[in-house]
């Protein structure tokens, strides 16, 4: 039996959305929900596969908390003028709640939950 993979939590510094990567050599790291490739810059946690995404899932919920009432009214703020533009609403419904945005994650975020 191999000894589990060590994790740790990172955090895009784009979508903000933490998430638990294996630890590697390289400080590059590229986020499972936009794709943005970034540096490694700290880490929020580390562990198994396991105690990372059980963490990951409490941070990503904490800050869901933090972050509701900015995004709410920043929402509709934003959607009353461009009710038109279709594409641009569906991208606002991923980022008015954290439950929407993991829906339209590419399949390859789904199997760090
Ligand atoms: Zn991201």
């Amino acid at each position: 039996m191999a000894p589990p993979q060590p994790c740790r939590v990172l955090r895009c510094c784009s979508c903000r959305l933490f998430q638990a990567h294996q630890v590697k050599k390289s400080v590059k790291w590229t986020c499972k929900a936009c794709g943005e490739k970034q540096s490694f810059l700290r880490a929020y946690g580390e562990g198994s596969g396991a105690d990372c995404r059980r963490h990951v899932q409490k941070l990503n919920l904490l800050q869901g908390q933090v972050s509701e009432l900015p995004l709410r009214s920043l929402e509709e703020t934003v959607s009353a003028g461009e009710e038109e533009n279709v594409g641009h609403q569906q991208r606002q419904g991923a980022e008015g709640s954290w439950e929407g945005a993991m829906e339209s994650c590419p399949a390859g975020y789904s199997h760090i939950l």
